[in-house]
């Protein structure tokens, strides 16, 4: 189940989601890499999850 859970957290945009937009990312099995119709972000699936792991560091410092 937990891993359910972490591949819903990568399939959402990063750079909408700063913007508190839920935007899902549309997966690429060939190139491997993850879009977003909304904005012009793509980037693998360690990318996403860094951005997100960057962004909420930076909004709840304390946490972790
Ligand atoms: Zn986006």
């Amino acid at each position: 189940m937990s891993k359910d859970d972490s591949i819903i957290k990568i399939a959402r945009c990063p750079v909408c989601y700063m913007k508190e937009i839920d935007e899902f990312l549309t997966y690429d099995e060939k190139d491997e890499l993850y879009y977003c119709r909304k904005c012009c972000f793509e980037g693998t699936a360690q990318d996403t999850k860094r951005i997100f792991d960057s962004y909420l560091r930076n909004k709840y410092p304390k946490m972790g």
